[in-house]
């Protein structure tokens, strides 16, 4: 049994089978390029200085030991699922009966805003911290930064920038929000609060397309330079070994499951979290889908093991609880047509992202 990808979910698939033991009788793998799986939820909170860079992290080498599957440091490069077989990047190949893959989405930011030195991914977001810290360890200057994607991550990015610890003078921050403008999709109260608070911290917002045109960077005809790191968190792409593989994809290319999240083309197949699309209604690309997907997927892979059908299916709640850090000791909670906003949001968004982390780091201990 392969697990590729330790994800939101995946960490639910190890949480139960350190709990209950693992599925008898066979031998469990975990594919996985990096020994730590880091929360995005805690990375804002990073940058204000919230949270420490240690923070954030679960010990997916401990969890996976804890769960009794070996770990294989490395990543899915190629899939073929009528085969059963994925190859890794360092071209070892991993045969399955049942494979299970949480990997997450890429940045798409070189696509959309053409190439340039200056231009980093927050995806994948474990590379966006070690690169930024390096960065910021030799001394970059950084006078005006640039944050592409107008949705919750890209907004979070802005804020945790423009109060940056440790940073005096601390960054001038545009964020350009593409031209579907910002927060798209969240509700009228929730896009007030933001837009003021932007406001109010001197973050200039353009909505507009922004793009590298000759070296420089423009949005709406407008140029946007001197600007000294641009930042694409502008969505998640789906991978291309995965459209190659042949697999049932969406349009976008992303794994097509149904709503035990199977694969609707290879049954002996699961996903979940960015990777994967739900063909039964839309779900959007956040990490609350793949962490409450990620029980789904273990219960299933249990059934699939006994040769037996899956049951359990996600049916996900009419609306998610975003709460956003704004960077300077308050967040923003959206819930479907509902706002708050204070102090006692972040020290909320704190508890539950902490809480998430310490059950994780207690499995992984043993206690
Ligand atoms: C700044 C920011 C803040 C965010 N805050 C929130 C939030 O507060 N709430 C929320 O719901 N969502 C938030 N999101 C969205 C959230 O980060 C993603 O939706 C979530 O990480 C998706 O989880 P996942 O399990 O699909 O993938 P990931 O969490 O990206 O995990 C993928 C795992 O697979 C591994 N992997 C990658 N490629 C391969 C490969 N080829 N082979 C094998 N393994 C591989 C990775 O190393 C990683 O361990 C935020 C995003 C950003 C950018």
């Amino acid at each position: 049994m392969l697990l590729v990808g330790g994800g939101h979910a995946h960490v639910a698939v190890l949480a139960d089978w350190a709990r209950q033991g693992p599925p008898a009788g066979v031998r469990g793998v975990l594919l996985t390029p990096e020994p730590h799986l880091r929360y995005s939820g805690m990375v804002p909170g990073w940058l204000a200085g919230q949270h420490g860079e240690g923070d954030g992290l679960v010990d997916l080498a401990a969890l996976a030991a804890r769960a009794g599957a070996e770990l294989i440091l490395d990543r899915c490069a190629a899939l073929d699922p009528d085969a059963q077989v994925v190859t890794t990047a360092q071209g070892r190949e991993i045969g399955f009966g049942i494979a299970s893959f949480d990997t997450g989405g890429e940045g798409q930011g070189e696509r959309l805003l053409g190439a340039d030195p200056r231009l980093i991914e927050v995806r994948p977001i474990r590379a966006f911290v070690e690169r930024l810290a390096m960065l910021r360890a030799s001394g970059c200057a950084l006078a005006h930064v640039v944050v592409a994607g107008g949705g919750a991550g890209g907004v979070e990015i802005a804020f945790g920038l423009r109060n940056l610890a440790g940073a005096d003078p601390r960054p001038h921050v545009t964020l350009v929000t593409g031209s579907a403008g910002l927060l798209p999709g969240f509700a009228q109260g929730v896009r007030r609060r933001v837009a003021t608070t932007l406001a109010r911290q001197g973050i200039a917002v353009i909505a507009e397309n922004a793009r590298f045109d000759g070296g420089a960077l423009l949005a709406g005809g407008q140029s946007l330079e001197p600007a000294d790191l641009v930042i694409a968190a502008t969505g998640s792409a789906a991978p291309a070994w995965v459209r190659a593989s042949g697999i049932a994809t969406d349009a976008a290319g992303f794994i097509a499951v149904d709503a035990h999240h199977r694969s609707t083309s290879h049954p002996h197949i699961l996903a979940a979290g960015d990777v994967a699309a739900r063909i039964d209604r839309p779900l959007a690309h956040s990490g609350v889908h793949a962490v409450f997907a990620g029980p789904v997927i273990a219960a299933n892979l249990r059934k699939a093991l006994a040769g037996e059908a899956p049951q359990a299916a996600y049916h996900p709640r009419r609306h998610s609880l975003y709460l956003m850090n704004t960077g300077d000791g308050s967040a923003i909670a959206s819930y479907g047509p509902f706002s708050a906003q204070g102090s006692w949001v972040l020290a909320l968004k704190h508890r539950i992202d902490k809480a998430w982390i310490a059950k994780y780091a207690a499995l992984a201990a043993g206690v």
